[in-house]
């Protein structure tokens, strides 16, 4: 017991290190350039998808819904995006990370979580569940960056959460990504895609670190998708005081990725 907990402190010490040391101040001239998105608005909740693309099969047709994302224009995000933020990882996935929407630095990289919030989602997936994010899969409820300002993509500070019809629209895509990847379970960061994908109206503080059952069951019945919601890292580089919540998130994470059973 004492060894467990003297193991535990150990742990908890070195992952509020490692988030200290790596993210400590961003550098001076880079605060307004690198301010993390404002505190969203819950939306009201979308409708869950009707339809979704025709089912794909392998990792080819993955790549052909990825080119079709890029050339979508199924809601005025098309218009203004640099980048559509298709998802990065690998499709043997056990875990799929799903985001609000891209940033400015998504939209400029056409990647997911490359900013600020990316670093700090990096540097726990590496402390706290030793993996890189080549081992798991991370993308967004929307893939085109929503902007306060559509004609500006190349200002800081640009970023809204995206609407109720924006997200509707690009559902179907995150759908035929999860039905092809069957992760045992996703991490939703933040409230905005929990509430999505958990079709549920509850803050991210009461529902967080409890797991849920994915409420489509996209692998037919009796095999559902496990769901498990945590903060957003833009949450804990403003309050510094929820790393501890995620850190105790991401032990019940790591024990279900080793032994397939929920603790
Ligand atoms: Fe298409 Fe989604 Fe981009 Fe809208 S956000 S244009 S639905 S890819
Ligand atoms: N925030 C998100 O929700 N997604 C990203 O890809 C980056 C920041």
């Amino acid at each position: 017991m004492k060894r467990e907990l003297a193991e535990a402190a150990k742990d908890l010490a070195a992952y509020i290190r490692a988030l200290d040391e790596n993210l400590a101040e961003p550098p001076r001239g880079a605060a307004a350039a690198n301010k993390p998105p404002a505190p969203l608005a819950a939306p009201p909740l979308p409708a869950a998808p009707t339809s979704s693309p025709a089912p794909r099969r392998d990792a080819h047709d993955m790549d052909s819904l990825a080119e079709e994302v890029k050339n979508c224009r199924k809601c005025g995000l098309g218009h203004a995006r640099l980048n559509a933020v298709f998802g990065v990882g690998t499709y043997k996935a056990k875990v799929v990370f799903v985001g609000e929407g891209p940033g400015f630095q998504e939209d400029h990289q056409g990647e997911p979580f490359v900013g600020r919030s990316g670093q700090l989602l990096d540097k726990i997936l590496e402390t706290v569940l030793g993996l890189k994010r080549s081992d798991v899969y991370i993308a967004n409820i929307v893939k085109c960056h929503p902007m306060k300002n559509p004609e500006n993509p190349e200002a800081h500070g640009n970023d809204r959460p995206p609407t109720t019809e924006e997200m509707s629209a690009c559902r179907p895509y995150l759908e035929e990504q999860l039905r092809f990847i069957k992760p045992a379970c996703i991490v939703t960061l933040g409230s905005v895609p929990t509430k999505v994908l958990l079709n549920i109206d509850k803050g991210i503080s009461t529902v967080r670190g409890h797991w849920y059952d994915y409420p489509v069951e996209l692998f037919g019945p009796g095999h559902p998708i496990k769901v498990l919601p945590t903060y957003h890292p833009a949450a804990l580089l403003r309050n510094p005081n929820l790393k501890r919540d995620t850190w105790e998130d991401m032990k019940m994470l790591k024990s279900f990725l080793e032994t397939g059973k929920i603790s």
